[in-house]
């Protein structure tokens, strides 16, 4: 057996001395390798790509990331925007508008499997649209769909086949919003894509693209994922997510509430209910996160006594900061947001105060169920 193993995706030397440096495997894996009659091997960059289509993310104003959106806005191309429908908000990117140029604009939601089963499709897309429109953008079409249960592809799919005859189709979106498993899910049901990724250095940057040519010259473009500060997830750890993001459907849990009452999510959130008459409030959140009712004037104690206990997460590792309020007055029955973390349905004409670490992630949109 030959020394010099070489990655049968990207032709690099294997080696384990540098990670940064091409063709790099963890020393146990490239003895396995060479050990092993088996030549189909990948370096870790190449194996990372094919599994998870990994790719580094970056800071939404990071030059080089500024200059891939301005040459997207040069070309002829789609823009498929993909945003978390349980963080929706918070995942659209704000300066996406002044580069999309002329181009077609799409905003696909990922994530539909996690509402709940009454939802109406039609009203989730009004607010989406409403929200695009309020940050300036005007998308063409809105999809809804889930990556991870492979819901409403078809449709996607059938859409981006037609548009991809014409033009490139570049994929954007905010960490943890979906975007590689729906690339996958894509890649997989075109079973013949699965071998022809490549990826490419976007010219004069730092920046990775993982390019999926089209059966026609045009290709699928992944992008890196942005890291925005607004979403919740871009703080807390792996396991502080298994604990907070949903896996199935989000089952309402309604409380019954006086003015005076709170309801902690665990340490996430923070709900007042500080005027109106006696009424039922329903919380959306996932079922494995602590949810916790007691006095608003025992509160704070309440909260210090116990943030690095039972209203785990987040942790002080996390370096979240504390707790920050508003008030909201809705004169309709409303959904009070609490980033990705969950809402809370309230009645019409009740004042309440909804706390996030820092404030991230609060918002308020009329009731989709
Ligand atoms: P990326 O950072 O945008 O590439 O996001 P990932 O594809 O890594 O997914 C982020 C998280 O969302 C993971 O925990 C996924 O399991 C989860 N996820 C992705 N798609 C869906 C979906 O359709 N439904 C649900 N419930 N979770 C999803």
């Amino acid at each position: 057996m030959s020394e010099e193993l070489r990655c049968i995706g990207c032709g690099s030397i294997l080696q384990d001395q540098d990670p940064k440096k091409s063709g790099y495997l963890p020393t146990s894996a490239l003895k396995k390798a060479l050990t092993s009659d088996d030549n189909e091997v990948y370096c870790q960059r190449c194996f990372r790509l094919r599994h998870y289509n990994e790719i580094m993310p970056v800071k939404e104003n990071n030059d080089d990331f500024l200059a891939l959106l301005n040459s997207i806005s040069q070309k002829k191309a789609l823009v498929v925007n993909v945003v978390d429908l349980f963080d929706f908000s918070n995942s659209l990117i704000s300066s996406i508008k002044r580069f999309i140029g002329g181009n077609e604009y799409i905003l696909v939601g990922n994530k539909v499997d996690l509402f709940p089963k009454n939802s109406k499709e039609s009203k989730i897309k009004d607010w989406m649209r409403q929200e695009a429109n309020r940050n300036g953008l005007k998308p063409e079409k809105i999809f809804l769909v889930s990556a991870a249960k492979k819901k409403n592809l078809a449709d996607l799919m059938a859409f981006l086949a037609k548009k991809g005859e014409k033009k490139d189709i570049y994929f954007v979106g905010t960490t943890n919003v979906g975007k590689s498993t729906l690339i996958n899910a894509i890649i997989n049901m075109n079973s013949d894509l699965k071998d022809v990724i490549t990826t490419s250095k976007f010219p004069g940057t730092t920046l990775d693209e993982i390019k999926i040519p089209l059966s026609n010259g045009h290709y699928l473009i992944d992008t890196p994922g942005i890291l925005n500060a607004n979403q919740l997830a871009s703080h807390l750890s792996g396991k502080e997510l298994e604990v907070v993001e949903p896996k199935k459907p989000l089952k309402p849990a309604t409380y019954q509430l006086l003015p005076g009452q709170t309801i902690f999510l665990a340490g996430l959130g923070r709900f007042d209910y500080v005027d109106g008459p006696s009424a039922g409030f329903t919380i959306y959140v996932a079922r494995d996160l602590y949810v916790h009712r007691t006095k608003t004037e025992n509160a704070d104690t309440f909260y210090e006594k116990h943030k690095d206990d039972l209203l785990l997460p987040p942790s002080k590792e996390d370096n979240l900061g504390p707790l920050k309020g508003q008030t909201f007055s809705p004169k309709e029955k409303s959904d009070i947001l609490f980033g990705g973390v969950g809402f809370i349905t309230t009645p019409a004409n009740v004042v309440v105060k909804a706390y996030t670490p820092e404030g991230i992630g609060l918002g308020i949109r009329r009731a989709l169920i």
